[in-house]
């Protein structure tokens, strides 16, 4: 029993570190299993400093409510891409930026939108209770049938936003444990703010975005679409 938990150990570390040597441009694409990536990342990133069970981190993809008053304090502190609250008692909100995709397969309409938004919800953790960090990759409405669009995320931003969210929690809950930050590729400026290069000449729709209609979107930067 003993040797075959070693073994798995071996295994997920070799798996972590083939995940480590993919080059950032294999990653400049979009995949239809991108959710995977974010598994990937919270790996790589978090979970492989924890070996108690307990203490690692599950994502799960839902939307969970937003407490009142929060559309009105992002409004006021909209100025970055990356924003953090810590809701009393226990909740940790992280809203981020990301350039997206979007694909209507009903009207094979698509577009990119370099204000997709992700909100990461979770609670500050506490011993016999797993951590559960919840996100939702927030839609967009087709402008020409009107659906509902999930978005499509590209895999160097999914990278790069859950590199980021790591970092944050590291930070905010394990600053005593000398836990490695993850580690940002272009050293002269904080990567987390610096997303995927974007072409998109239009302007933001506010009326089709559900960021926008919730009072969430990120608003302040008007270089980006
Ligand atoms: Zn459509
Ligand atoms: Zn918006």
């Amino acid at each position: 029993m003993a040797s075959s938990n070693i073994l798995a150990e071996k295994d997920y570390q070799t798996k972590v570190l083939q995940a480590r040597s993919l080059d950032n441009f294999d990653k400049n694409i979009i995949c239809p299993n991108f959710t995977y990536v974010f598994y990937t990342e919270l790996e790589i990133n978090l979970n492989w400093n924890f070996h108690d069970p307990m203490e690692q981190w599950y994502l799960l993809f839902a939307e969970i409510s937003l407490p009142i008053c929060c559309a009105k304090k992002i409004n006021e502190n909209n100025h970055t891409p990356v924003q953090v609250f810590v809701y009393p008692p226990n909740r940790l909100i992280i809203y981020h930026n990301a350039k997206i995709k979007y694909r209507c397969l009903n009207c094979i309409n698509e577009w990119t939108s370099a204000r997709g938004r992700a909100i990461f919800q979770t609670e500050i953790p506490c011993t016999n209770k797993y951590n559960c960090l919840f996100v939702n990759l927030c839609t967009q409405e087709c402008r020409l049938c009107r659906r509902n669009i999930q978005p499509s995320w590209y895999l160097c931003e999914t990278t790069r936003v859950m590199k980021s969210v790591c970092r944050i929690i590291i930070e905010q809950f394990y600053s005593n444990r000398n836990f490695p930050l993850p580690i940002h590729q272009n050293s002269s400026s904080d990567e987390r703010f610096i997303q995927r290069a974007s072409q998109t000449n239009g302007r933001h729709h506010e009326n089709l975005c559900q960021a926008c209609r919730e009072g969430y979107c990120y608003d302040s930067h008007r270089k980006y679409h």
